[in-house]
């Protein structure tokens, strides 16, 4: 899963930054807002993903309908 480590980060010791990885399935970047990277945190709010990543039943609809807000807010 985590491909990439390079740059010798201190493991588990005292660091204040969350290394937490966003819980979306294929994602894999770190998240940065909550337990969410930047894009998937958005999908949150919008009820695209739940708290531990998995996504509703009704997701294809969900997605489309964000899809048509966000042209529209564009
Ligand atoms: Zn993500």
């Amino acid at each position: 899963m985590a491909k990439e480590n390079k740059g010798g980060a201190p493991q588990g010791g005292g660091n204040v930054v969350s290394l937490a990885m966003c819980p979306v399935e294929k994602c894999g970047k770190k998240a940065t807002r909550s337990e969410f990277c930047e894009e998937h945190f958005v999908w949150f709010k919008e009820g695209l993903v739940t708290r531990g990543g998995q996504k509703p039943k009704d997701f294809d609809k969900k997605y489309q309908d964000f899809l048509t807000r966000q042209k529209k807010a564009a």
